[in-house]
């Protein structure tokens, strides 16, 4: 599925794809939070740029694990430490690997999931990032066909527009959050559809 090279590559156009987007990102935070989800993540990715050049050299692990770092020290707000989590949790699964097949993305998606369940204290149907993760976990982990989870994290994003949000800042709204999507799921949504052009 993805050495190192490819593994970079897909990093790179995350990163071009969360500052491409980031307006409309921010958008979307405006609605039903406070705005700075796009702005947030782009500052993130931003400074994953900037370490790019140390991961020469460097295992699959490795580098998630220093990403997932550079994004809970950069991105702020409540999704910087959730998609932090995310990244150092699934470098630590793929700790020496240079290589990673759909089995490792399948369990990545896992530890993610576990990970941000634990640290956001979510669960689904919160109208969080895990109702486009946990349905995109489900559709590549029973299909084991990479276009399925974009597909069902597209899905978990239309879901979000059906529910109240209960965590996070859009919480506050209670009942007026119905009717739009979510941030978080969106922005995960744009990393997967990443994955999947890529890999
Ligand atoms: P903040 O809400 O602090 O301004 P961001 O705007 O960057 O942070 O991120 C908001 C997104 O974070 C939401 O759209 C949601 O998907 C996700 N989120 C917020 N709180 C939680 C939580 N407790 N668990 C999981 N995801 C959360
Ligand atoms: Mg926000």
């Amino acid at each position: 599925m993805a050495d190192v090279k490819k593994v970079i590559e897909i990093i790179d156009k995350i990163i071009a794809d969360v500052d491409e987007q980031k307006l409309f990102l921010t958008e979307l935070d405006n609605v039903i939070g406070d705005g700075d989800h796009g702005i947030n993540l782009a500052r993130g990715f931003d400074a994953v740029k900037t370490i790019e050049g140390t991961f020469e050299g460097k295992d699959i692990g490795a580098i998630l694990k220093a990403i997932g770092m550079k994004l809970v020290s950069t991105v702020g707000g409540a999704s910087g430490p959730l998609y932090g989590t995310a990244f150092m949790k699934s470098g630590a699964l793929l700790n020496g690997k240079t290589e990673m097949d759909m089995n490792d993305f399948i369990e990545m998606l896992q530890v993610s999931i576990d990970g941000i369940m634990k640290r956001g204290k979510a669960v689904k149907g919160e109208k969080t990032m895990l109702d486009a993760m946990i349905p995109a976990h489900d559709a590549i982990a029973a299909s084991y066909e990479a276009d399925k989870d974009a597909k069902a994290a597209e899905e978990g994003i239309e879901y979000t527009k059906t529910i109240i949000a209960t965590k996070g800042r859009a919480s506050y709204l209670g009942e007026r959050s119905i009717g739009h999507q979510d941030p978080g799921a969106t922005s995960f949504t744009l990393m997967l559809k990443a994955v999947q052009e890529l890999a």
